[in-house]
């Protein structure tokens, strides 16, 4: 096989064709410390591109309680175990990926789920890390986690789906990054479901092909406009746009660049599976760092860190805060005293907003005893 360079792996891996970069690279951050778990965002995806026969099933966006909660259910547990150990040493990963650890005879380590584990999309909702003894009650923080994560296609710089298809029905856009299952060649064969361990690709038993996200590229090309899963996020948790396909040529105006290479906080998902994908997440802050280490690779500790300190840290607090802000793409951010201001490629402004919202704290009655709006 081919070697390629993912930097995300800090290493060179095989790979079925050799590397092939796109113009420029579509990117998504989500931040799953500000998810409240309102699945806007699932049926905004939902309403707009899978409401049909067929389609019932399909949830090109879902999001999942973590740590047990999963769609199609098992998931990443199932991929993790069979690949086997993972080690990182510093910022390399010296285990196999989903690529080096293929069966003779294939070229990506997968499995195909069964019927049944599409069954229950929201399986363990709302359940925490361990259980909750009776009468137990917050005191301060506490060992007791859970998260929400959202998943959609990571339109991955090497996509699994696309190395496993023998009709060449998958490819990623050379303008942009997207990878896209062209309906025409696919034969239903499922090849690529087998093969994304994020399990991405579904199978329509009614047109009897395979279909993912378009990462909303026709709204995209007609308005400039990010993804309907961005733009309608309740909890203002994402940002879409474009990054540098190389982290050496990283831009610090471009809120991308600037999250993901510069200050390093945006982190993939699994980098370990070896597919570079293109969705970054800030790891949520109270998780227990073993769980963020196997989930989001090394830099998590110190992600987690940089994000606690935001508040003190103007730029980053700007980056953060433009999430949800415009509608369009923003290309370019900037701090501004206490406001940020996004810019999108024609060099308009996209959003100027307050980094700090005005708070008003309510005076402590001795009285009453109690913090009350009218002490009197
Ligand atoms: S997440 Fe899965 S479906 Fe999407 S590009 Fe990567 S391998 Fe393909
Ligand atoms: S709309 Fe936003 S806040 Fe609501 S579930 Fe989706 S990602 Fe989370």
């Amino acid at each position: 096989m081919p070697k390629v360079k993912n930097w995300q792996i800090g290493r060179d891996m095989e790979y079925p064709y050799p590397e092939s970069k796109p113009q420029k690279q579509v990117a998504f951050i989500f931040d799953p410390n500000k998810c409240i778990a309102c699945q806007t965002c699932t049926m905004a995806c939902k309403t707009t591109w899978t409401s049909g026969k067929g389609q019932e099933y399909v949830f090109w966006n879902n999001v999942e309680s973590k740590p047990y909660g999963f769609y199609p259910l098992g998931w990443d547990v199932q991929t993790l175990g069979l690949l086997g150990p993972q080690k990182w040493e510093g910022g390399k990963y010296a285990g196999k990926t989903v690529f080096e650890a293929a069966p003779d005879q294939e070229s990506v380590l997968g499995y195909l789920p069964n019927e049944r584990d599409y069954e229950s999309p929201n399986l363990a909702e709302d359940e925490c890390s361990a259980s909750v003894e009776r009468g137990e009650h917050l005191k301060g923080v506490h060992k007791k986690w859970g998260f929400y994560l959202a998943r959609i296609c990571n339109h991955c710089a090497y996509p699994g789906c696309l190395a496993a298809c023998p009709r060449k029905a998958i490819y990623k856009r050379a303008e942009d990054g997207i990878v896209l299952i062209d309906q025409k060649r696919c034969r239903g064969y499922r090849e690529c479901v087998k093969a994304c361990p994020y399990k991405k690709p579904f199978y329509n038993n009614t047109t009897r092909v395979s279909e993912k996200c378009i990462s909303c590229y026709p709204k995209m090309e007609a308005t400039g406009q990010q993804s309907q899963c961005t733009t309608n996020c309740i909890g203002k948790i994402r940002l879409n746009g474009f990054k540098s396909v190389d982290p050496a040529q990283a831009n610090k105006d471009n809120p991308f660049d600037y999250l993901i290479h510069i200050r390093k906080i945006a982190l993939p998902l699994y980098p370990q599976f070896g597919t570079q994908p293109n969705v970054y997440y800030i790891p949520p802050v109270h998780v227990d760092p073993k769980y963020l280490l196997q989930m989001f690779g090394p830099g998590a500790e110190e992600a987690v860190k940089a994000y606690r300190n935001a508040p003190n840290d103007k730029e980053l607090l700007a980056a953060l805060t433009i999430f949800g802000c415009a509608e369009p793409m923003t290309s370019k951010f900037k701090a501004e005293g206490d406001l940020a201001v996004g810019i999108d490629d024609k060099g308009a402004e996209t959003a100027r907003v307050p980094t700090r919202e005005p708070s008003f704290v309510r005076e402590f009655s001795q009285k009453t005893g109690a913090f009350l709006y009218n002490n009197s």
